[in-house]
């Protein structure tokens, strides 16, 4: 076990900070002056260490890179209105983590390593968290197989390590979605709810010919039949039809279960909205869109916290959306930032104080 002070704890000479305007900062691009970096061999944990942010040096036979041994996290951490930081609902990311982790044939990483870690780095970080208003801190947890030698066959040696990206904005404007229907992101028995690094390279061809047609993004269709909807790019997907929100339930292992998800579900209940989580098919789409009972489309995750879709095209079918005069999309969206800025009282008990 790993306590606090067990950490090795290098702090940088000097701050980038100084060089780095925070303001409407794009996704992914800038990180903080510190990272977490914790190795596994022998069959334990060692060495677990918060230094400058620096390249990694790694041999060409590094398993990870051949054979795709990876998973990653996404997390964010806020300040409120008098200073204070805040990390949304981190414990569903650690357990997540790990069930990711068991996926891949990888060691799980123990709550003091991944938690103590997190809040000891983004507490080194803190004055990277931006104050505006949709800006962010996001939080990169990720662990990667090692070992040095190109045979298939699960590592003896492992890295977990942590990354802090600060962020604005995310490109959120109304997207335009086709509905996939050769390609496929996950099938039952596969690892479609693990964050598997292999998943997104897979989803990277079939999106990039959605792109070229003009599209945002693919809705996820089940590879048997494409008929039922899973999940939105790299999102999950909510469909308001009459006055049920419907989303696809996790049962079949295919749908990556979004921390975003289970927020918006409490969220809409809260509302006092019916929600529903079955199996949903194009047809049901289709027919409320005629029907004029499919009123909202949208996709929840991390990144973006709830993406409005304006165009859903499927075959030579489209339905439009007038986004504009939504109402409950972006009343989920206020009540979620409202929570997570410290705006409202936190009622889930969805934030962990830094
Ligand atoms: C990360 C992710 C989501 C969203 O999960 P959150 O916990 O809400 O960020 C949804 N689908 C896929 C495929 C993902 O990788």
């Amino acid at each position: 076990m790993i306590a606090a002070a067990d950490f090795k704890i290098t702090k940088a000479e000097h701050s980038k900070l100084t060089d780095i305007n925070l303001e409407n900062i794009p996704f992914g691009k800038y990180f903080t002056d510190h990272m977490l970096e914790v190795d596994y061999e022998d069959g334990e944990w060692k060495n677990a260490e918060i230094k400058p942010y620096q390249p990694l040096l790694m041999a060409p036979s590094l398993a990870a890179i051949h054979y795709g041994q990876s998973i990653f996290e996404g997390i964010k951490a806020y300040k409120s209105p008098s200073g204070e930081a805040f990390i949304f609902r981190p414990h569903d990311n650690f357990k997540r983590f790990n069930q990711s982790a068991e996926r891949m044939q990888m060691p799980t990483v123990p709550e003091d390593i991944f938690m103590k870690g997190m809040q000891l780095l983004v507490d080194l970080d803190r004055s990277w968290i931006p104050e505006m208003e949709d800006h962010s801190l996001y939080i990169r947890p990720f662990m990667f197989s090692t070992d040095e030698m190109i045979g298939v066959r699960p590592s003896d040696t492992y890295k977990f390590m942590i990354i802090l990206s600060p962020t604005g904005p995310y490109y959120n404007m109304p997207m335009r979605i086709y509905v996939e229907e050769q390609y496929v992101r996950a099938v039952p028995g596969g690892s479609g709810y693990a964050k598997a690094a292999g998943n997104y390279g897979a989803a990277m061809y079939p999106t990039a010919i959605a792109k070229k047609n003009g599209y945002d993004q693919v809705l996820w269709t089940d590879a048997f039949e494409h008929r039922y909807v899973q999940e939105c790019g790299t999102m999950n997907v909510f469909f308001i039809i009459g006055d049920k929100a419907i989303t696809p339930d996790l049962q079949s292992g295919t749908i990556l279960a979004g921390v975003t998800r289970d927020s918006v579900i409490k969220v809409l209940k809260d509302m006092g909205i019916t929600v529903e989580e079955r199996p949903l098919s194009i047809d049901e789409i289709i027919e409320a869109h005629k029907a004029g009972t499919l009123r909202e489309v949208f996709g929840t995750g991390t990144a973006a916290t709830i993406s409005f879709i304006k165009e859903l095209r499927y075959e030579e079918y489209t339905m439009l959306f007038d986004v504009e005069n939504w109402a409950t999309a972006p009343e989920v969206k206020s009540r979620m930032n409202a929570i997570r800025y410290g705006n409202t009282a936190d009622k889930h008990c969805w934030m962990m104080k830094v």
